[in-house]
């Protein structure tokens, strides 16, 4: 629990984690638990569940229609185009 002083032992990979919340992407099969966000995957819903609360706080985009956020422009698009295609004609 004390490597906080001189520590030349900390080798890539093994042991917990030190930034929890930023999963590299693998494959599915052994995380099934998906941001339907970011799309970032987890092994254990509670992972996904944390990362959700860090992933909704930082919504950047705001449906001009109806107020809806997205974090993402690709997914606001595609909303747009679902639920408001009148206002896609010209923009
Ligand atoms: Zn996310
Ligand atoms: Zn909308």
């Amino acid at each position: 629990m004390a490597y906080s002083d001189t520590g030349p032992y900390y080798s890539t990979g093994y042991g917990q984690a030190s930034n929890a919340g930023e999963v590299p992407p693998t494959t599915t099969a052994t995380k099934p638990h998906v941001c339907a966000r970011c799309g970032r995957q987890y092994a254990h819903a509670r992972g996904l569940i944390r990362h959700r609360k860090q992933c909704e706080g930082r919504y950047d985009i705001t449906c001009l229609v109806c107020g809806k956020m997205f974090t993402r422009t690709d997914k606001y698009k595609q909303h747009m185009n679902n639920k408001h295609p009148e206002a896609v004609v010209t923009m």
